[in-house]
């Protein structure tokens, strides 16, 4: 029955409003949640309706299911307390998806039962920057996307927290359940693989788990580096591998660094992991990041002054997710400053922008002067430990004092690649946490080549 108080409020939800005229009970839900909660709030939130209100339960409609799956783990808290502060009234929220005539029959039938995917609505191909830094990571996850089993198989993305392996990893599975809904793929991270198998070695359930993974048409897991150490779930996933490899089903992998370098990762599974393709995820350069700050603030239906964009990711370029927080705590300081983003404010915030990034010609200057080698020579062939050793410092320094990708970086080192590029940085990296003498000097470079640059 038609709780009579409440259900007056829904076409109140929609009535302009006497205090502000133009805004109606609705958008004040909204505009609330996207105060209280703005890492939470997306750009789609405006098309979500209040369709019913029964019994103190508010039905909130979303486009699609994923929409209403994302509400329904993620933001259930700020609607109720939004929809309370609006209303006055003790209100729970539900979610439900807009069901299309055309979508009934696939809805009714999700792709896998047991496993429909849970993916960000986000984390698309549309709404990924790219740039030199993961210009291969995501070409050949469009390619892995529009041709599984076969382009690159398995496919491994690697790179540091916060760099897009998530994002690439769920815009694949995107772009199959599009073009095949009923395609049974399984995205989970190894976290969940491993508590699976626990819980089939515990309830005596090994039948149900190896058909659980082994008949799917593909099978993505986030975050391998989690087997480390699980001696018998990295058995469980090498068999899980070769059954679905050998059937050419499409396996896709993430982790924070190559898998050679997953501590006890045994060595059968690291060859397999090999023999697809590999493919890193490095920082962002200056250019990159502007365009991400972009996107993302397009996305939020933020306005950001481009003055203050160059100011956001010349502050932050450590990853990307931090510049995400960024932009979320400029938005929610604006309140404060009458709503607008500002240079003039944000500066306060997060200080002035850094002076202007150092070329690498003048690190090549410093570092060939203090070694008394030749320029020439830091870029050339030769392996003797004289030149390495200051071509290992060039590097590290030209990672550290500019914005530069490790492909660019690798440019002015006579045309050396990305990996060696990242090698010669952790060699040095390695060194410096117990030479002092190697402190001192990188210090001493750093400071000379900032005078230069001030
Ligand atoms: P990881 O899995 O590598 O830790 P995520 O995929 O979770 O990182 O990314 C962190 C955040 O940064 C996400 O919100 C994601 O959308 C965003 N992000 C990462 N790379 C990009 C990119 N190239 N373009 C747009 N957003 C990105
Ligand atoms: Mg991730």
């Amino acid at each position: 029955m038609l709780d009579a108080a409440c259900a007056a409020l829904i076409p109140a939800f929609y009535q302009t409003q006497m205090v502000t005229p133009q805004t109606t009970l609705w958008d004040d839900v909204i505009g609330q949640v996207r105060l209280t909660h703005p890492s939470l709030s997306r750009g789609w939130f405006a098309e979500l309706e209040a369709s019913d209100l029964q019994h103190g339960v508010l039905e909130i409609m979303a486009k699609n299911s994923a929409q209403a799956r994302y509400l329904d783990q993620h933001c259930r808290v700020a609607f109720q307390e939004a929809a309370q502060a609006a209303t006055g009234r003790l209100v729970t929220v539900r979610f439900r998806a807009e069901v299309l005539p055309d979508q009934e029959g696939a809805l009714q039938t999700p792709l896998n039962p047991d496993e429909e995917l849970c993916l960000s609505p986000d984390y698309t191909f549309e709404h990924f920057v790219t740039g030199p830094c993961n210009r291969l990571a995501h070409a050949a996850a469009v390619a892995v996307s529009e041709d599984p089993g076969r382009a690159y198989n398995p496919y491994f993305i690697h790179g540091p927290v916060g760099l897009g392996k998530t994002h690439l990893l769920q815009a694949i599975c995107h772009v199959i359940r599009k073009r095949d809904p009923h395609a049974r793929y399984l995205y989970i991270s190894s976290e969940t693989f491993i508590n699976h198998f626990i819980e089939a070695i515990e309830h005596g359930a090994m039948h149900q788990f190896r058909y659980r993974y082994r008949h799917v048409d593909g099978l993505v897991i986030d975050d391998v580096q989690f087997l480390a150490e699980r001696e018998r779930s990295q058995e469980a996933f090498f068999h899980t591998f070769n059954a679905l490899y050998q059937s050419h089903r499409q396996i896709i992998l993430s982790a924070d660094c190559p898998p050679n370098e997953i501590p006890s990762l045994e060595e059968r599974l690291v060859s397999r992991f090999n023999s697809g393709l590999v493919a890193l995820l490095e920082r962002p350069c200056l250019e990159t990041r502007m365009a991400i700050v972009r996107k993302k603030a397009k996305l939020r239906c933020i306005e950001v002054p481009e003055d203050v964009v160059r100011l956001v990711a010349t502050k932050i370029d450590t990853n990307i997710r931090d510049l995400e927080g960024a932009l979320i705590k400029l938005d929610a300081l604006s309140q404060g400053y009458d709503g607008r983003i500002r240079l003039d404010w944000a500066r306060k915030e997060f200080g002035a922008p850094p002076g202007r990034p150092v070329p690498i010609p003048t690190i090549l200057e410093a570092v060939a002067a203090h070694f008394h080698v030749k320029i020439a020579e830091i870029q050339g062939k030769k392996r003797s430990k004289v030149i390495t050793h200051p071509r290992h410092v060039s590097m590290y320094l030209a990672r550290k004092l500019t914005a530069q990708s490790l492909e660019e970086i690798g440019g002015y080192f006579g045309g050396r690649d990305h990996t060696t590029v990242l090698h010669a940085s952790r060699v040095i990296a390695a060194q410096l946490e117990t030479d002092k003498e190697l402190q001192a000097l990188m210090n001493d470079i750093a400071a000379q080549v900032k005078n230069a640059h001030p």
